[in-house]
């Protein structure tokens, strides 16, 4: 296997196929699942099958109202590749893929979609929340993480020659387990080795995403290519949300297209797209322009167009005809579509 070297990956791009010009990325998903299983393990432990998805119970098991086990795996490539199709044709170019470490990636499948679909495609690498992790990682270091992680860039992961190009997401959980802390440590030491940007999913304690901000200031990590994921079901207060913008990090809201109120894991005020635009324009307005950047995070059947739901097309075709309706300029849109994710995507 040959190894990357840290001036090979400078001001490139790494995607699944190998390294481009960043100019080439356009507009980009900085966070979505192509190939995923997030089958919690309480259900997985279950071995509770439950029904086959379609328009008609769509709503219901995005309700809680039916389980279906089944929604928690994106495991068919032909339907992914239309979907990824979808997205071009609104307009989209490349896709953030990050499942890692927990998530049962599928580095092939994805070269795969990436060749038939025409779609850039830059893969996480990592782990995922301590719930979802191997067991084996319990007694494993810093700097055996670190290697791990460190090779999945320059090297390939999972077994195969094809190489990450952005380090995540990197799980949390709330309250922060030891073991995520040192994939977090060996995570930064990997990106200081790489010079990649790291990706995290925080846990869900309004002040989880700082404590993240705080640990890489303190170790001297770059906050301007840490992004943090998921905000949009985390923080609910300009306060906060500002505290974090401070920091000099990168605001993720992921979870477009996620318009309904029921939310399984916590009992919180979930926004609608509108009520996300409302928060970004509050960043904006705070001089944090440059930190935000936009996302679905499909890691469910149920939110792909072929089951009912909105699909990896939704922003393109919805959201920023939204924006430009609510006056976001040409000049915030591609900075949130195109320029943030390829300062971010190229390796320093
Ligand atoms: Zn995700």
């Amino acid at each position: 296997m040959t190894r990357m070297t840290r001036a090979e990956l400078r001001g490139r791009t790494q995607t699944v196929l190998g390294l481009i010009d960043p100019e080439q990325l356009g507009s980009t998903l900085m966070h979505e699942h192509i190939i995923c299983d997030i089958t919690p393990p309480k259900l997985a432990a279950t071995g509770v099958e439950g029904d086959e998805i379609d328009i008609c119970n769509c709503w219901q098991i995005n309700y809680g109202q039916k389980i279906s086990a089944l929604k928690y795996k994106l495991n068919q490539a032909d339907i992914a590749a239309r979907e990824i199709k979808e997205m071009l044709e609104a307009g989209g170019k490349t896709v953030v893929e990050l499942t890692c470490g927990g998530l049962k990636p599928r580095p092939q499948s994805l070269a795969d979609i990436s060749r038939t679909t025409g779609a850039h495609i830059v893969m996480g690498c990592g782990h995922y929340v301590h719930d979802f992790q191997d067991k084996t990682n319990h007694t494993r270091s810093v700097e055996d993480f670190a290697a791990e992680i460190t090779a999945q860039v320059l090297e390939g992961a999972w077994g195969t020659d094809i190489r990450a190009g952005i380090i995540g997401e990197i799980g949390c959980q709330a309250p922060w387990t030891e073991l995520e802390r040192r994939v977090m440590q060996g995570a930064i030491i990997a990106q200081q080795e790489t010079g990649a940007a790291i990706n995290v999913h925080p846990g869900r304690h309004e002040d989880q995403p700082q404590e993240v901000a705080d640990f890489f200031l303190a170790r001297g990590a770059p906050t301007d290519r840490l992004v943090l994921s998921h905000i949009d079901r985390t923080i609910f207060d300009e306060g906060r949300l500002l505290k974090l913008a401070a920091t000099g990090c990168v605001i993720e809201f992921d979870l477009f297209g996620m318009e309904q109120s029921y939310y399984p894991h916590s009992d919180i005020d979930m926004p609608n797209d509108a009520i996300r635009l409302r928060l970004l324009r509050k960043l904006i307005e705070h001089g944090h322009l440059e930190q935000i950047v936009i996302s679905h995070d499909i890691c469910h059947r149920t939110r792909l167009t072929r089951y009912g739901g909105h699909g990896y097309q939704h922003i393109f075709k919805n959201v920023i005809p939204m924006m430009r309706r609510r006056g976001y300029s040409d000049d915030e849109i591609d900075t949130i579509m195109v320029k943030t994710p390829k300062r971010l995507l190229a390796f320093v």
